[in-house]
């Protein structure tokens, strides 16, 4: 194959936006994704929306989102364990992104009223994630970036961090063939690792074979195992992760945004036991939906339930799966495989703790529990009216934090403290720089964006473009 300027590999997000960036100005750039075309896109695909920085209201961001009231919320998040250097350029760099974006064939729409509330911070894609990843292709086709389908990495040759060749296996009709493509720059950008089972497992142990993927199969960690051999410069922890609470009748990878469920706070979370392990109402729904995978995970056999009343219904978005509904909670015990007197005992306890207030599902009210261990602090309400519905749920892995160092120009950091001559990362797989620990809605993409087009800067500059 040609020698090119630069070679992307994994085309998500990140890979185009390194991709885009590089050929505009002027590089020769080859994109090898290792999904058929019609998987083509990764997690992105999966996504709705993206965190931005405004001065003031735009067509399709209310009020304002200062730079400063951002960096707040990731430090919030994270617990202060951002990098500062890469999180105020992240941040900064987030402002300038719509406008890049539609020159891409890349539309917006203002929010739609949802469980998330992200109006004033969020910029949301026109036809999601999938229309974004879209149009991204249509412009490097246009713009003739050559893009290889079914072309996993398997191999790196990068003798003391100097990229050469990568070594690429060939799927699809020309089955399992191995060949070298060359070039003068290299961008990492092929996800985390959370499709890899095995390595879930040495984080997890065997609760990992419980976790449902929510994105991609195709982010295996490869290139993240294979940089790391090379000698580059790990960051952040097996263990954190983006974890939400799925429906666990859901798909084991690629379910999507829609086995999400949003019920929790509107009820009581049990585990196989029929106990309760975590306060429900513990905060806004945004605040805290990305920490229930991690409980899920933590209980035996990773498996809980949620039980509302038909006070709740209307106050949730509606599932994908229907619920089991049930008449009596004993009844509805036996079709979750629940012991019905303790589930019974755990429903009566909690009704009276429950204190008097006015229910507000779109703000923290007064309705909360007196007494109770773990307590209810907002929505509490007595779950006495049938029909009674259950949902069984899984963790649901996002994409995992571990990644590489990265400098402020996304060159990858090795273990000698120097930066890779002429290796970038973007994405996932350096998300661990900005996301230790936490999330705030939205990040991820504009970890992807913005070091997406740093790392396209770079590599360009370093081919001499
Ligand atoms: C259901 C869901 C909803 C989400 N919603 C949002 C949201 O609304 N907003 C937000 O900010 N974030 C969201 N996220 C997180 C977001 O998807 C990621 O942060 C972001 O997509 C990462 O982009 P990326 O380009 O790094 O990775 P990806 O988009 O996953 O791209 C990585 C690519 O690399 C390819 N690849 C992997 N290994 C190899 C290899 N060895 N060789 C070649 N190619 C390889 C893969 O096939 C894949 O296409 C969501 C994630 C999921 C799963």
């Amino acid at each position: 194959m040609d020698a090119f300027d630069l070679v992307v590999a994994g085309g998500g997000n990140a890979g185009l936006c390194a991709a885009l960036t590089a050929r505009q100005a002027g590089a020769r750039v080859i994109v090898l994704e290792s999904a058929p075309r019609f998987l083509r896109g990764g997690n992105s695909r999966h996504t709705r929306n993206f965190r931005c920085a405004h001065p003031a209201p735009t067509d399709v961001l209310a009020d304002s989102y200062g730079e400063d009231e951002f960096l707040a919320d990731l430090n919030r998040a994270t617990e202060h364990e951002a990098d500062p250097a890469l999180s105020r350029l992240l941040i900064s760099r987030s402002a300038g992104c719509p406008d890049w974006m539609r020159q891409f064939g890349v539309r917006f729409q203002s929010s739609l009223r949802g469980t998330l509330h992200l109006g004033r911070t969020n910029v949301f894609f026109l036809g999601g994630g999938k229309a974004l990843m879209n149009s991204y292709y249509a412009a490097a086709e246009r713009a003739g970036i050559r893009v290889e389908y079914d072309a996993e990495v398997i191999g790196l040759e990068a003798p003391d961090g100097r990229f050469q060749a990568a070594v690429v296996r060939k799927q699809g009709e020309t089955n399992g063939r191995t060949e070298k493509v060359s070039g003068r720059a290299l961008v990492v950008a092929a996800g985390g690792f959370e499709s890899n089972i095995e390595w879930l497992r040495e984080a997890w142990g065997s609760a990992a074979d419980n976790f449902i993927i929510r994105g991609t199969p195709y982010n295996t960690g490869r290139i993240l195992r294979l940089m790391l051999d090379a000698g580059a410069e790990r960051i952040g922890d097996p263990r954190q992760c983006h974890a939400i609470a799925v429906d666990a009748r859901a798909p084991r990878f690629d379910g999507g945004i829609v086995t999400r469920l949003d019920s929790l706070p509107f009820g009581i979370v049990v585990n196989r036991h029929a106990e309760r392990f975590y306060d429900e109402g513990e905060d806004v729904w945004p605040k805290r939906y990305a920490i229930w995978g991690r409980l899920i995970a933590a209980q035996p056999d990773q498996i809980a339930f949620s039980i509302v009343d038909a006070k709740a219904s209307g106050t949730f978005m509606p599932s994908v799966f229907p619920p089991k509904a049930a008449g009596s909670i004993r009844e509805l015990a036996g079709l979750l495989d629940l012991p019905a007197d303790r589930l019974d005992a755990t429903v009566a306890a909690f009704n009276r703790a429950v204190r008097p207030g006015t229910f507000n599902h779109a703000a923290l009210d007064d309705c909360r529990t007196e007494g109770l261990t773990p307590p209810k602090s907002h929505w509490a309400q007595r779950i006495d009216t049938p029909p009674f519905w259950g949902y069984p749920l899984r963790p649901g892995i996002t994409f995992t934090y571990l990644g590489l160092k990265v400098d402020e120009s996304a060159r990858v950091m090795m273990t000698n403290g120097v930066p890779a001559a002429n290796i970038y990362a973007a994405g996932e797989i350096m998300a661990g720089n900005i996301l230790r620990k936490g999330y705030i809605a939205g990040i991820g993409m504009t970890i992807g964006t913005v070091f997406g087009r740093i790392a396209g800067e770079g590599a360009a500059r370093h081919a001499g473009r």
